[in-house]
């Protein structure tokens, strides 16, 4: 089922694109929890990471190759920053359409809550 990401594909609703390309779309995250907090999305819909299969492969590599070109350009790169996909309900996912959060721009804790 579609989500609200595939309307920021198509154009139906506005985001933050910061990066685009025939198979990623790149926007930032409505409601930052870092200074940097970048979306990435494959415009194929997949719901959750359960959901890959082999054919996502290329495409979820691409993801964090765009996150860490996101990161050099946003000057985060040599701090460093976080990626994350959350999955399914205890993994905190509230939008089923696989995402990594690239965060950064402060101090990282870990354990996350
Ligand atoms: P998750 O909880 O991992 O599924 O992350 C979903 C993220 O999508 C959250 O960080 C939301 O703030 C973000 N989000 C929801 N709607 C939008 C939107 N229209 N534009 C940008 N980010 C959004």
């Amino acid at each position: 089922m579609s989500t609200i990401f595939t309307k920021i594909i198509n154009r139906e609703i506005k985001a933050d694109i910061v990066y685009e390309d025939d198979n990623v779309l790149a926007f930032n995250d409505v409601n930052p929890q870092a200074p940097v907090h970048v979306l990435i999305i494959p415009k194929r819909e997949i719901a959750t990471l359960n959901d890959l299969t082999d054919a996502d492969a290329e495409v979820v590599g691409k993801l964090h190759l765009v996150a860490a070109k996101i990161a050099r350009e946003k000057g985060i790169a040599e701090d460093g920053y976080r990626v994350v996909m959350n999955c399914n309900e205890q993994g905190g996912q509230s939008v089923y359409h696989i995402h990594l959060h690239l965060m950064g721009g402060r101090q990282m804790s870990w354990p996350a809550g």
